[in-house]
Parts: structure tokens; sequence; C-alpha cells
């Protein structure tokens, strides 16, 4: 088998992978990043998500992330060099209430990781199309991770690994203590209808006309109606289908996948018929990829708790900085509010180092959403933009380890943390 050796390996090119793999590389270490799909941005890109949520706190509009998140909004024309607060973004961008800011394009992202990649390319290497299907464990280490694509299977032996692949899948494979708890929240396929000319109606309407669906069988479970105007007057983005399984479960994980794109295609015919503002519609895409919230979680050095976020638990090795709501999709039909709980709004919170660091091996991180946090915190920490600011963080750990001939486990928090505060990139739980 082919060997490629780097010093760091980024697994999965999502929101915590495109932040981790650019920290990595700007810190000097010659870093590899691997991604299954044909571009960066994971939900964003592979499901087609506009939302950068987690950024804004929502009482005081003070940004709590700075670094990557920032400069790709900034890059987008959506946040003004320098932004600190929701008033120094693009009014049409943002949604005031839920401290939501939105890009106005999915597929700019890919064209803009791309050119951030390629700007580094004297220490920054992409394997698209590239699965990480294995690794190998020696004394302590991961000794190498095997990527399958379009080359056969190549061994890549790195010094230090950062996992951000969403499932925790390196962290599982590498027999991290992980943890899968159930119920899931539902996966989720998300679909754009072109050639819509909304009225007063449509709205009320499409949730009945769901509703009806639903009870006559034709429409298994949905959140009516998800549908939102975020790219143009008439094009309507819909995230109603919600699709209950284990994304880590290759068969259930392929069921998903037809049943979001059946559910969606029945959408669109049910309100092209007979919703007000449909009639002219047509369907423009689905998915790719259907969106998993909620899979697997490494149980690392440290567990954010829904305790830590009520009682705002002060970390010295904070990497990372939290904000948003506890937001939880049921499984079943919902047609009031996309989330159930007590949707508790916390104020802005640490994230510790040690819940990027999985018990077990000794080089490496674990960021995004399968970080360790607990089954109530990642109601709020598995958003976008922490998901970026725990990347930068955990691709800067991986960087300085390298440096230090040590090991990211080994490494003290704080001085990635002082870091992170000297490229500017939080964190920021202080005002
Ligand atoms: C339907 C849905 C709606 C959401 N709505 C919002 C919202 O409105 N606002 C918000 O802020 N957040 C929202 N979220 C949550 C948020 O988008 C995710 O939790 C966030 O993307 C986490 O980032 P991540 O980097 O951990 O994972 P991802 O962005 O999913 O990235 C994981 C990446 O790893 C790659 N990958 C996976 N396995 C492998 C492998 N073995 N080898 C190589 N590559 C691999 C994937 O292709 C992907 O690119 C939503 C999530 C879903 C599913």
């Amino acid at each position: 088998m082919k060997t490629i050796k780097t010093d760091v390996l980024i697994c999965g090119g999502g929101c915590a992978g495109i932040a981790a793999a650019l920290s990595s590389a700007r810190r000097g270490a010659q870093t590899l990043l691997i991604e299954r799909a044909g571009f960066s941005g994971g939900i964003i890109t592979a499901v087609g998500l506009p939302y950068f949520d987690g950024l804004i706190d929502r009482p005081t509009g003070r940004f709590v992330v700075q670094g990557i998140a920032v400069e790709l909004l900034v890059a987008l024309g959506v946040a003004k060099a320098g932004a600190k607060n929701i008033d120094d973004c693009r009014p049409d961008r943002i949604t005031k209430y839920w401290g939501s800011v939105m890009i106005p394009n999915t597929d700019e992202f890919k064209l803009l990781a791309d050119s951030l990649i390629s700007k580094q390319s004297d220490n920054l290497r992409v394997l698209y199309h590239s699965m990480a299907c294995d690794v190998e464990v020696k004394d302590g280490r991961i000794a190498a991770v095997v990527v399958a694509n379009k080359d056969g299977l190549t061994r890549i032996e790195a010094k230090q690994i950062v996992d951000c692949t969403g499932d925790a899948d390196i962290a599982q494979w590498a027999g991290c203590p992980t943890e899968k708890m159930q119920p899931l929240m539902p996966m989720t396929m998300h679909f754009r209808i072109g050639h819509v000319n909304p009225t007063k109606e449509t709205k009320p309407v499409a949730t009945r006309v769901l509703m009806e669906a639903h009870k006559a069988g034709r429409l298994p479970e949905f959140y009516g109606p998800g549908l939102i105007f975020a790219f143009a007057k008439d094009e309507a983005y819909i995230h109603a289908t919600r699709i209950a399984g284990d994304a880590t479960d290759a068969a259930d994980l392929s069921r998903a996948e037809m049943q979001g794109r059946a559910d969606a295609w029945t959408m669109f015919r049910e309100w092209k018929a007979r919703v007000p503002g449909f009639e002219d519609s047509y369907f423009i895409s689905s998915g790719p990829y259907i969106g998993i919230r909620e899979s697997r979680r490494i149980v690392g050095e440290r567990v954010l708790s829904l305790e830590d976020l009520q009682k705002t638990t002060h970390y010295d090795d904070a990497v990372a900085t939290g904000c948003w709501f506890l937001d939880v999709h049921p499984q079943k039909t919902t047609t009031d509010k996309p989330f159930t709980g007590s949707g508790f709004q916390p104020k802005p919170y640490d994230i510790s180092y040690r819940t990027l660091v999985p018990k077990g091996v000794s080089n490496l991180l674990v960021a995004g959403r399968c970080h360790s946090v607990s089954k109530e915190a990642t109601a709020s920490s598995r958003v976008t933009v922490t998901a970026m600011a725990m990347g930068e963080a955990a691709g800067c750990g991986a960087a300085i380890a390298t440096k230090a001939q040590s090991e990211v486990a080994l490494l003290d928090g704080v001085k990635v943390r002082e870091a992170l505060v000297a490229q500017n990139a939080g964190p920021f739980t202080e005002a």
C-alpha cells in the first residue's frame, strides 16, 4: 500500500475541518486535508445550509467568535472587515431575533474554501473524494490512517491527526471511548424549489397541505412548513424533511438518503398541486447529502455539560466559545417551531481544549459536532460557527504539538488558548 507522510492530517473538510486545515497550515505545519466529497464545507455545501450560527450573543449582538469564521463571512461579503457585532453585518443577511447570519450562496463557499487552500499550497494539500476508512494504532498512537480514493488504498502517516468527520470515525476506529445516545436528532434532506411566487397564503397553506399528506400516509414525519426564501425572492429553500436513523450505519444512512429524497419530492408535488404561489414552480435540487445533526461523539478528557452552559463554567484552557440556544430537533412531526425542549439560551460559554482530546491515543484531537459533549449540551455546541472555532483551535494545537515534537494530548490547552488569542482567533467569552 502506498504511504504519504505529513505533519498534520485533517480528516473531514466540513465546518470544523476547513478551519482546522487552514489553522494548522498557517502555523507552518505540513498539512493534508482529506474529504469524502469533491469539495469542502460539510453541511454548508454538501447539504446546502447557509447559516453561520453560534457567532452572535443574542442579548448583546456581540460576536463571541473571531478568527476563520469571521474571515469567511468577510470574504463572502456578509460582514465588514474587523466586524465584532451584529451591526457590522449586511442587514439583509441577518435574523436579529435568532442572532443568525446567512451567507448569500452556498456554492460560493466551495470556491472560497478552494482559494484559501490554494493560497496555502506550500504546506497545505487537499485530497477530495477521499474517505478515511481505517486506522493503524501502535503504542497508544495512531500510526496511520487508511484512505480510500481513486488511487486505491493509501496509508497516511501523520504526526498529529484531527478528526473532523462529524461522526468521530477516526476516534471510534482507534478504540477511543465514544457514545451515541438515543433518541438521535433526525436527519434532514434540504432542497430548493424555483419560480415560486409567495403570497400571504403560501406558508399556512403549505403547512396544512403537508399535514393532510402526512395524515393520508403520503408523507412520513416532517417539520412544517420549513420554507424560507433565503437566496432569492422566488426561490424556496426547505428544511422540512425529518428522517430518524443512525448515520454511522451504512445501510441506515442509505435508507435515510432515499427517504429524504422521496419526502422532498412528495412535498414539492403536494405544494405544486395545491399551494398558492407554487403553480409554476420547479424542483431545483436536493442534497447532495442528507444533513446529519447527531451521531457519535467522543467521551473525552472533559465532557462539556448542560451544567457548564447553565452556570457558565470558566475553563482556563477554553479554546472556543459557544452561545447557541438548546436547539433540539424531535424525530416526530411538528408545525409550530422546529425545535423542542427548553430552548434555554446560555450566556457565551467556554469550550475547554480537553473536550477535543479523546481518551486512549495521544496524537488525535476531535473537533466539531463530535467533540466531547453531553447529549443535552450538544444541542448548542453542534452549530456551524462553534464547530469552526473548535476546528481552528484543534488545527492550532496540532501545529504547536508538531513543532514542539510533542503530542496533542500532552499539550497544555492554556498554551493553545494563548496562541489563538495572539492570532486574534478568540476565545472571547468576556466582552
Ligand atoms: C439538517 C441540519 C440543519 C442544521 N441547521 C443548522 C443551522 O441552521 N445553523 C447552524 O449553525 N447549524 C445547523 N446545523 C448543525 C451544523 O450544521 C453541524 O453540526 C455542523 O456542520 C458541524 O460541523 P462539523 O464540521 O462537525 O460537521 P460537518 O460540517 O458535517 O463536516 C463533516 C465533514 O466530514 C466529512 N467526512 C465524514 N466522514 C468522513 C470520512 N470518514 N472521511 C473523510 N471525510 C469524511 C464530510 O463529508 C463532511 O464534509 C444543522 C445540521 C443539520 C444536519
